[in-house]
């Protein structure tokens, strides 16, 4: 069961959420279609459905520490989903963003740190490369050897890449990426 615990900061979070998205919160009908898109639900404890209506019902600041906030990979299916026209995604980035900004404590487990090597492979290869980010999360969990059974068959059947990814933009992604620390280092 969840329980939303009413702050003084809850009507702040809905509001920030809707002025960083641009999203209305209350157009959210609760069909759900989104949640049965949504390829990380399953592994995460809230689905997108549920934030949406939490956000709507008032939830505080406890929201930002949700796992499927850090897990949410921006793949947008939700968001091509909504019958509503609703950009859930732009929400979850939203959360994400008032999470790192309020310094809301990260769920416990590995999603930070996969968050972090993900968005490193980025910087690094301006684009995302699976092989760089396997490498770097197991190298942060210590277990480099764990789960690496199907490695082999991915590599065959071209499922996942042994070379960085070509024709990416990097001096831009870079800078996208220099730019935002320095906003960040700007507001702190
Ligand atoms: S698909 Fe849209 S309307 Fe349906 S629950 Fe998700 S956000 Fe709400
Ligand atoms: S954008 Fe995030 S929340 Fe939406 S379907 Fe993809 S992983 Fe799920």
């Amino acid at each position: 069961m969840i329980t939303i615990k009413k702050k003084k900061n809850s009507r702040a979070l809905k509001d920030a959420v809707e002025a960083l998205s641009g999203v209305d919160l209350s157009l959210c009908f609760q069909c759900k279609k989104c949640s049965n898109g949504c390829p990380v639900a399953k592994l995460a404890t809230t689905r997108p459905s549920e934030i949406m209506w939490l956000l709507h019902l008032g939830a505080g600041d406890e929201l930002l520490s949700k796992d499927l906030v850090w897990m949410c990979a921006s793949c947008e299916t939700c968001s091509a989903r909504c019958p509503m026209g609703i950009d859930v995604a732009a929400v979850m980035d939203a959360l994400r963003r008032l999470a790192l900004e309020r310094g809301a404590p990260k769920p416990k487990g590995n999603v930070p740190l996969f968050n972090r090597a993900f968005l490193k492979t980025v910087e690094t290869f301006g684009r995302s490369y699976e092989i760089g980010m396997i490498t770097a999360y197991k190298l942060g969990t210590g277990k480099l050897m764990n789960d690496t059974e199907k490695f082999p068959a991915m590599l065959k059947k071209g499922k996942i890449a042994l070379l960085p990814p070509r024709g990416a933009d990097r001096k831009t992604v870079k800078r996208i990426f220099r730019k935002s620390k320095e906003s960040k280092g700007a507001k702190a």
